[in-house]
């Protein structure tokens, strides 16, 4: 019998009393790896009420004891880097390298979390009028919720629950149903780390869970990750409750090339961003727009993807791993023979990629297209595959426009050894994260990470001081203390003298 995954609730691993059951399947081998429980209304509402007990308390907490806890969790999290990573190929189908790179960014916004007393400072000004004093202070908002989704089962959920609770809040988690293993880790450690009960509830499930929790009158704020439609619809209903929402959503990412760039650099970097994570990054390069003579490259790059093959996540020499599931390789599949049909030139086609040993895996070679044009469903949709589109243009202004005109905003970059044009590109481009000669541009969690346009619905972005203030309420005191006797008569201005 298959591990049934629990849920975590009220510092509790509880079996589910469910009758409805998701299969967790390995995607190298569609093994069934585990059995995970879709929480029962009551178990959801169970979920909420721990997080709101626990917020009365840890709400009082010192801020330099919330950091603390965030420090001991960051150490027990770097001491077990490699067995998350580990657990996390299993159900991702990640390779080794690439799940250690999953966990290890969400470590850096844990560490980032342990700063939580000088990120939530509020402000002061002494004498905003005649002996008065106005400050702010960032108080925590109660209890939060997560949704997240596969494609980065560490990293997304340290984008989130540590930050909002060492801020004062308390957390409900519903992780992506195809990857749940590294969520069930992740919350054991932070209890090992001194968690008191109640700060985090993992719960599981797919739509009917969320929807439960998007409505919860004692949920204040939601952070999601995930698709676009899913996105609209969290921001739209949590909105409609009166939440505070934060949706970071699908994304088609574009890389500009200059014929000034250097060609190696743009080979490799091109290749590790298109099809490394078989693509599935949200900020993956999917789209390369080639300037000029760059489209002589064309064939060089074509020979570097070609010798990129997948693998299972324990072969060294796998560049990737398989897709998520069945059906996301069977849409991967579609949407390449749609633009075969829809006349683009298929350079090289992964459609039938095998590999040694695994016979059922979700295998998607690398898949290189060029003379893609923007009416076509192959540039239009998120593909979320390893699967890289080449476009042409005759000039740098002509490439601004193309990646001004589609509605993603998540990342881009640009290549070149013109400090000008880079400059030019920072500028005008209408993407929330820009790499000049970097290909993924994910920001440190110093930073917030920002995308744009139908990549992201909200105001205040995950991770750094964004998401602090997403995390909290600030509230103003304006204050004076009399050193004088009353004079006579009320006071009837609202000016401060
Ligand atoms: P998904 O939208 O299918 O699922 C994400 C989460 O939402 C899961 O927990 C799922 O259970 C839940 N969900 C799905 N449909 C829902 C619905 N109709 N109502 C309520 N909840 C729903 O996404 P996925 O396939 O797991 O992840 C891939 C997508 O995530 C891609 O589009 C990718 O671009 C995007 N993504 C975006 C970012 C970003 O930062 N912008 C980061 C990672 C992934």
């Amino acid at each position: 019998m298959a591990y049934q995954v629990p849920l975590f609730i009220g510092g509790n691993m509880v079996q589910s009393r469910t009758h409805e059951w998701l299969e967790v399947n390995n995607p190298a081998t569609q093994e069934i790896i585990a059995r995970l429980p879709c929480a029962t209304p009551e178990e959801v509402a169970a979920a909420v009420a721990a997080a709101s007990r626990a917020f009365a308390e840890w709400r009082e907490v010192p801020v330099p004891e919330r950091a603390r806890l965030m420090l001991r969790y960051q150490a027990l999290l770097k001491e077990h880097h490699d067995d998350i990573a580990r657990l996390l190929s299993e159900d991702t189908g990640k390779t080794f390298e690439d799940a250690r790179g999953d966990v290890w960014r969400g470590i850096e916004v844990v560490e980032q979390a342990a700063n939580i007393a000088s990120l939530s400072m509020g402000e002061t000004q002494e004498n905003v009028a005649r002996g008065v004093d106005c400050y702010s202070l960032t108080q925590p908002l109660g209890v939060c919720v997560g949704i997240t989704p596969f494609n980065f089962p560490a990293m997304i959920p340290l984008w989130m629950f540590p930050l909002a609770i060492a801020c004062g809040n308390t957390f409900v988690l519903k992780p992506s149903e195809q990857d749940p293993l590294a969520s069930m880790r992740l919350a054991e450690l932070f209890k090992q780390a001194g968690a008191p009960d109640g700060l985090l509830q993992v719960v599981h499930g797919g739509k009917e869970v969320v929807d439960q929790l998007l409505v919860h009158p004692e949920v204040c704020a939601i952070s999601f990750v995930g698709s676009v439609a899913a996105g609209q619809h969290i921001y739209q209903t949590g909105t409609a409750y009166l939440k505070r929402v934060q949706a970071f959503a699908g994304a088609k990412n574009h890389m500009v090339v200059l014929p000034d760039a250097n060609k190696q650099q743009v080979i490799n970097n091109l290749v590790g961003s298109s099809v490394g994570a078989a693509g599935q990054r949200c900020m993956a390069i999917s789209v390369a727009v080639l300037v000029g003579e760059a489209r002589a490259w064309i064939p060089e790059l074509q020979d570097a993807m070609a010798r990129v093959r997948p693998g299972a996540w324990d072969d060294p020499d796998a560049g990737y791993g398989p897709l998520i599931s069945q059906a996301a390789r069977e849409r991967v599949l579609r949407l390449i023979a749609g633009g075969k049909a829809e006349g683009a030139d298929c350079l090289l086609d992964g459609s039938e990629c095998t590999v040694d040993g695994y016979p059922r895996g979700n295998w998607v070679g690398p898949t290189l297209f060029s003379g893609v044009t923007p009416e076509m469903g192959l540039y239009r949709e998120e593909i979320f595959g390893p699967v890289l589109l080449l476009m042409e243009a005759d000039s740098l202004d002509q490439a601004i426009s193309l990646v001004n005109a589609n509605p993603y905003g998540n990342g881009t970059s640009i290549f070149t050894a013109s400090g000008a044009a880079a400059r030019k590109y920072q500028h005008e481009i209408r993407v929330g994260q820009v790499g000049i000669n970097v290909p993924i541009p994910v920001p440190l969690p110093f930073f917030s990470f920002t995308g744009w346009r139908r990549s992201f619905y909200g105001d205040l972005h995950a991770y750094g001081k964004q998401a602090v203030r997403f995390y909290t309420e600030t509230k103003t005191v304006t204050a004076r203390w009399f050193e004088d006797e009353a004079v006579a008569g009320p006071n009837m201005s609202i000016h401060l003298k």
